[in-house]
């Protein structure tokens, strides 16, 4: 079955489309600047060239029609008609309490996804725009949701808990939810796969570590804690957001430098993390060439960032009582490797210890592990779309 998979954002739209029985990617692409002037298609028929369509896209169900267009289309298409679309697979940020797994989408459903607005401003409005303009385009296709947030809601509540006044968790529904949810569950699956054992006998942390990071606690196959909090804001610091700090740091600058909201809120979001610290860039490739040629800010950046990574390995292992193995992916995870030894440089004690020659691997999965370690430290390249898929497959195929 053909599963169409969708990450709608506010003016852009990313699409794959996967083969759920032999897990093949047969096409994929973007649109974007929907609803602005510009707005095109790049799409890419799996083994071929990028074909890019400039077309008004006013809203994105105009870009969803475009999508089909292009899947069908007799030149650059891969399909002959949406018959061999089986279903489509959305990714939505936030599920709040409501959603502990994927879900068949229906009007219930999209009222939930509506109420976590409020958690998710930014995500879930187009999210749910992406999902009304599939039902509109493709009628008869079932539509799967696909959260960000479920794989966490697993997690016990003296970990999702803050410990500030109860009623304001039983007003608004602050707690910690945790993101990447989608990734950090794929690269776990994988990892069970690599490591021949069921999931459910491994304690995992996973790292993934890209633009935005997020460190995972997964005892016997459930997310037990993560980093990021109520907000992504939450957990090791970021290209650009300042990951944990103490909260009255926000009162103090907010008076010093007569701030608004909204200024501290771009402030921690969107000029700190490693951009912050070193003045550089968010980009650790950009990083390390700085560091390389003498910046002191731009190496402090990085050791502080694998500090906090390093950080969470250990506390991790401590509420697990154990540790199996420690998964890198996303963009940092799988291409960075001078970031991976320094993260685990120290925690040889722990039994992690990698191979200087395994570790010059990037982008493929890989058990980068010297052969006496106990505690097995993988690569896996993330794949989000693919779990979209299956959770997809799974709910509608079988
Ligand atoms: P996002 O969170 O936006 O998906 P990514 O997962 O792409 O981010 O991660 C971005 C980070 O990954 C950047 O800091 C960049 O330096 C690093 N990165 C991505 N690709 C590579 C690569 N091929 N080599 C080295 N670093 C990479």
């Amino acid at each position: 079955m053909n599963i169409l998979v969708i990450n709608a954002g506010s003016s852009s739209l990313k699409y794959q489309l996967i083969d759920a029985d032999n897990k093949n990617l047969i096409s994929k692409g973007f649109c974007e600047r929907i609803g602005i002037e510009g707005s095109q298609l790049k799409h890419q028929p799996k083994d071929g060239d990028v074909v890019v369509i400039k077309s008004v896209m006013k809203s994105h169900a105009d870009a969803i029609k475009l999508v089909i267009d292009s899947l069908i289309d007799p030149n650059h298409g891969v399909i002959s008609s949406t018959d061999e679309i089986g279903a489509v697979g959305h990714r939505v940020v936030h599920g709040g309490e409501y959603f502990k797994k994927s879900v068949i989408i229906n009007e219930d459903v999209k009222k939930a996804i509506e109420a976590c607005v409020e958690l998710a401003p930014l995500h879930n409005p187009p999210n749910l725009i992406g999902i009304n303009a599939c039902e509109h385009v493709m009628p008869k296709i079932k539509q799967v949701a696909v959260f960000d947030t479920a794989f966490h809601q697993t997690i016990p509540y003296e970990a999702y808990m803050y410990a500030i006044p109860y009623e304001y968790y039983e007003k608004y529904k602050i707690r910690k939810y945790g993101f990447h949810g989608t990734s950090h569950k794929y690269v776990a699956q994988r990892a069970a796969k690599m490591l021949g054992k069921p999931l459910e006998q491994l304690k995992l942390v996973t790292l993934h570590l890209g633009n935005g990071s997020s460190v995972t606690a997964i005892n016997h196959g459930k997310s037990v804690d993560t980093s990021m909090g109520f907000t992504p804001l939450a957990g090791v610091p970021m290209g650009t957001r300042s990951g944990d700090i103490d909260p009255a740091i926000v009162f103090f600058l907010i008076e010093k430098e007569h701030l608004s909201i909204e200024e501290i809120s771009d402030i921690l979001n969107k000029h700190s993390g490693v951009c912050g610290l070193s003045g550089v860039s968010s980009d650790f490739r950009d990083l390390e060439d700085a560091a390389n040629n003498g910046n002191k800010r731009a190496e402090i950046a990085q050791d502080i960032f694998a500090y906090n990574v390093r950080k969470y390995i250990g506390t991790y292992s401590a509420i697990m009582g154990g540790l199996d193995a420690v998964v890198f992916t996303a963009g940092i995870g799988e291409n960075n490797s001078q970031m991976r030894s320094v993260i685990v440089n120290g925690l040889t004690y722990k039994g992690i210890k990698i191979d200087p020659e395994k570790n010059k691997l990037r982008g493929v999965e890989a058990d980068i592990s010297t052969s006496e370690a106990s505690v097995r430290t993988l690569v896996i390249p993330t794949n989000e779309e693919l779990m979209i898929a299956m959770d997809t497959f799974e709910l509608v195929g079988k």
